[in-house]
């Protein structure tokens, strides 16, 4: 069966609706496994017994159970899972066509050595053995020098064993310069640690919420868990809950939403607050939550005795619908309207985080949104929000750190997470390329990357290349190869996600705690190791407390070991999960210093101090006199694994023909500026220049350009190389005040006829 690229382009979303939705996705599921048996690198399978794999996807931080068919030991098919929490028998494209990365040509093979020019290709192979000597060898040389504070971790996560033995590594070594990659989810973790004062992650009860307000968030393009969200997003069809969503261009999830509203990009928080506003004006909050449950809403003193503003003052002295239109572009009319739907409903849940939420994004934007939930009550009960407390599987005692490490650890990361300027952020990736070009040595002077490819989704990438050319020694840990493999000096290569076992403990948004299992479904490549035997080799080879530290055999004995009972759970369910997980009652469920939730405080940076106002995108309205905003696309991956063949036979001609990339504006910007459908022009940004093909869209809002994450690929895939422009090119970040993490949502523009 010929599947071209045209048979495609009608799949997108359709394919997340699950398995078990409609009789169309087994079809193209089906096709998918004909299509992939298809390329001259896949095994074509011969007979054999035919079983099914539980397992867990590790493609993208969503987590969902899969289900894969396996002839002989050679994988043929990937389904989502029945029953698995969440997804419950979905998956998204990319998921669906992970057997094209396990059968790719771009899975590394054995360990390679850097042999040319940092990022030129040229490679050595060499054995294992040589390759943990070279890196202990020169990791060793730090901490003789008293450096061992610059050996610097970046992974995707800082949850479940792989992190956690990566950061137990730092520690025995004596480095604090733990990172990872940004998201959503650190600004959510930061909102709650300032207004619940828990350490803890969103959990989101979408299934019994009964009116969904979205501040942007992709909904049915990758948020939070992809198949549960859209599992929800069609049940709240059917119960006809309502949806509004709040964006500039007109997404998919703008799209299916009942009401599309259109909104100058970056005062989604300044919407928040107009919401506020009418709700507390027109008394529509829950008196007995903000009474009783909450600090901070009235007026307060802060801890010289200085009387500050509450939320109340705040909220209704400044943003009032007429003030908060001037700002969004929203009518104030539409204000009062939503704002009483919203009011009006009995588990109205508000959300935000931009498309996937691979964004930090700002944090009084999220804090007042949260606000919002927190006014209607809507915390730790059925259809709202809750703080979701860590999995607490992971026991192990303590490493001791030796006195070099004990010494080397008293010295400030080199992001200045946790310093006095930030005191409640974990990690700021994104301040490192800065804080290494401005340096005339670099903080960081060994670093190790292990899923993850922050050289393609930083923003402003040549900044982070030339930060990463700074350090001496890059240790990748990657499966694939990427574009920050290539910047490597050695690459230990991992298995890849259909040959490792790994933890996957609760994905962003889920409110019942839990943690999947991903496992081995077929034997793996004989080159490469799990990232944890790398690890735990290292250590040995690093002898004295960092060895003793890892008192594991191998990953595998690791994680049984931590697992402990579970382990039987795990390996017969896929997953094991809290069942009877109830979240605390509002009078134990915040740890404030107030012990309740908390609109404003000290900590939160109350108005004065740090102000609530929009985060302005980077650049010069005279020179720049449009925004380019990215967006995402369940066709388009845009972390740290790239797209399959597949899902870029899927990308639409009108946003990818041939290598060409387009740029999306509105009919009425592109006539002015002279352009029309189809033509070449150039987009420039404060970081950079590209040549793009003109799309008109009447979705987008005048004054903005469109372009999509996920293109622009640099590393050796045939598939991807070239193809398009990668938005982290032309988009830098912008710290938040408070939290120094990434707020910008897009940067301004201009756009000229090439
Ligand atoms: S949403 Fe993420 S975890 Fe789920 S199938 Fe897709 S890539 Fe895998």
């Amino acid at each position: 069966m010929k599947i071209d690229r045209r048979s495609f382009l009608s799949l997108g979303i359709g394919v997340t609706a699950g398995t078990t939705l409609s009789p169309l996705p087994w079809k193209l599921t089906d096709d998918l496994s004909i299509w992939t048996q298809m390329w001259p690198w896949t095994p074509v399978p011969k007979d054999g017994e035919v079983s099914y794999v539980h397992s867990v996807c590790t493609l993208c931080p969503g987590g969902c159970g899969i289900s894969v068919r396996k002839v002989a030991d050679r994988a043929v098919k990937i389904e989502g899972m029945d029953g698995y929490p969440g997804n419950d028998g979905s998956a998204c494209p990319l998921g669906l066509s992970g057997l094209q990365l396990l059968y790719g040509p771009t899975a590394i093979q054995s360990p390679l050595k850097r042999v040319g020019e940092r990022g030129a290709g040229k490679w050595q192979k060499i054995s294992w053995e040589a390759a943990i000597a070279e890196v202990a060898e020169k990791i060793g040389r730090l901490r003789e020098d008293g450096k061992a504070h610059t050996l610097g971790c970046i992974t995707d996560s800082d949850c479940g064993t792989v992190p956690e033995l990566f950061k137990r590594f730092l520690t025995a070594f004596g480095s604090p310069n733990f990172m990872r990659t940004p998201s959503c989810a650190d600004t959510y973790e930061m909102t709650l640690k300032l207004m619940h004062g828990t350490d803890a992650s969103p959990g989101f009860d979408v299934e019994n919420a009964n009116f969904v307000l979205s501040f942007g968030s992709g909904i049915i393009e990758g948020w939070g868990t992809p198949g549960r969200m859209f599992r929800a997003h069609s049940a709240w069809k059917d119960k006809k809950v309502k949806v509004v969503q709040a964006e500039p261009r007109l997404s998919n999830t703008a799209a299916k939403a009942g009401q599309w509203l259109p909104i100058s990009p970056g005062t989604e928080g300044i919407l928040a607050l107009g919401l506020a506003h009418v709700i507390i004006k027109e008394n529509l909050y829950d008196k007995n939550f903000v009474d009783n449950y909450s600090f901070g809403f009235e007026d307060w003193k802060d801890s010289t005795g200085k009387v500050c503003k509450g939320f109340k003052s705040v909220v209704t002295d400044r943003y009032t619908p007429g003030y908060v239109s001037g700002i969004t572009g929203i009518d104030s009319g539409d204000i009062e309207a939503l704002a009483r739907e919203f009011a009006g409903a009995s588990s109205p849940l508000a959300i935000c985080g931009r498309g996937q939420g691979s964004v930090p994004g700002s944090i009084h934007e999220f804090m007042a949104v949260h606000a919002l939930n927190a006014l209607m009550g809507n915390l730790n009960r059925a259809g709202g929000v809750s703080a979701v407390q860590r999995a607490d599987y992971i026991t192990w005692p303590e490493p001791e750190p030796d006195r070099v490490a004990q010494n080397s650890l008293k010295n400030e990361r080199a992001d200045g997470a946790g310093s006095a300027r930030y005191p409640y952020t974990k990690s700021l990736l994104t301040r490192l390329p800065a804080a290494i070009n401005s340096a005339e040595e670099s903080p960081i002077q060994a670093l190790f990357v292990a899923n993850a490819n922050p050289c393609y989704t930083l923003p402003d990438t040549e900044q982070v290349r030339e930060a990463f050319a700074k350090i001496p020694l890059i240790v990748s840990f990657a499966a694939h190869m990427n574009e920050t493999a290539e910047m490597a000096d050695i690459i230990l290569p991992d298995l890849g996600h259909l040959e490792r076992y790994e933890d996957v403990p609760t994905p962003f948004g889920m409110n019942t705690p839990m943690v999947g299992l991903a496992r081995p479904v077929v034997s793996p490549r004989k080159g490469a190791r799990h990232v944890g035997d790398a690890l735990l080799l290292l250590a040995k080879q690093m002898g004295g407390s960092i060895a003793k530290a890892f008192p594991w055999t191998g990953y595998e004995d690791c994680l049984k070991k931590t697992m402990g009972k579970s382990w039987t759970g795990l390996t017969e369910n896929g997953f094991v999960a809290k069942a009877d997980y109830k979240p605390a009652g509002w009078d134990a469920a915040f740890a404030t210093p107030s012990k309740k939730f908390q609109f404003m405080s000290e900590a939160c940076g109350h108005e004065g101090k740090t102000g609530l106002g929009a985060v302005a995108a980077e650049g010069d309205p005279k020179a720049y006199p449009l925004v380019l905003i990215p967006y995402d696309s369940m066709r388009l991956s845009g972390g740290a694994v790239a797209n399959t063949p597949f899902l870029t036979k899927t990308v639409a001609d009108t946003v990818l023909t041939g290598k060409e990339a387009w740029a999306e504006v509105n009919p009425k910007t592109g006539g002015k500026l002279g352009l029309a459908e189809g033509v070449h022009a150039t987009l420039t940004t404060p970081k950079g220049s590209v040549r793009v093909r003109v799309h008109f869209s009447n979705g987008m809002m005048p004054g903005m350009i469109a372009m999509p994450r996920g293109l622009g690929h640099t590393a050796p895939d045939a598939y991807l190389a070239g193809k398009g422009i990668n938005l982290n090119a032309l988009v830098g970040p912008v710290a938040d005040p408070t939290s120094g993490l990434d707020a910008a949502w897009g940067i301004r523009a201009n756009l000229v006829i090439a």
